[in-house]
């Protein structure tokens, strides 16, 4: 799989390129690590994906809730159907773990992307502390 041409295929995608990572988002990043969050990526790959048979199939991910979830729609990792439909996956047999490494590798540059070009834009400004005024003394002659 070729990270960035997929990602540039996603991105053509109205409805995959709707997610996006927010600020709690970010902030878990933070303070979590990235070595967590691929851990994380990995462990949802492997539990939620990649058996063979998996009895929640199309609704096993979250839109909202943890960086991974958002990543996985917006690449099309989310669920068997969209894994065969966008990443030729074939539906019913385990994925295999060089795909699954590959789809972690995805998701995380997917992160990676979101990381870097996420600005604070949507943080309000601090209110300015309104100082209260001194009584103008009139000199008095
Ligand atoms: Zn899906």
């Amino acid at each position: 799989m070729d990270i960035e041409s997929t990602l540039e295929r996603l991105s053509k995608s109205k409805f995959r390129a709707s997610f996006h990572l927010k600020r709690d988002d970010i902030e878990y990043i933070k303070t979590k690590g990235w070595d967590t969050i691929q851990a994380h990526c990995y462990d949802f790959i492997t539990k939620r994906l990649a058996p063979a048979v998996i009895d929640n199939d199309g609704k096993q991910t979250p839109t909202h809730g943890h960086p991974v979830f958002k990543a996985q729609h917006a690449c099309a990792c989310c669920c068997r159907g969209c894994l065969s439909k966008w990443h030729k996956i074939k539906k019913g047999i385990s994925i295999s773990n060089d795909k699954v490494n590959e789809i972690v590798e995805l998701l995380m540059a997917w992160i990676h992307k979101e990381f870097e070009n996420y600005k604070e834009t949507t943080i309000p400004p601090k209110k300015k502390e309104v100082k209260p005024q001194k009584p103008i003394q009139l000199k008095l002659f």
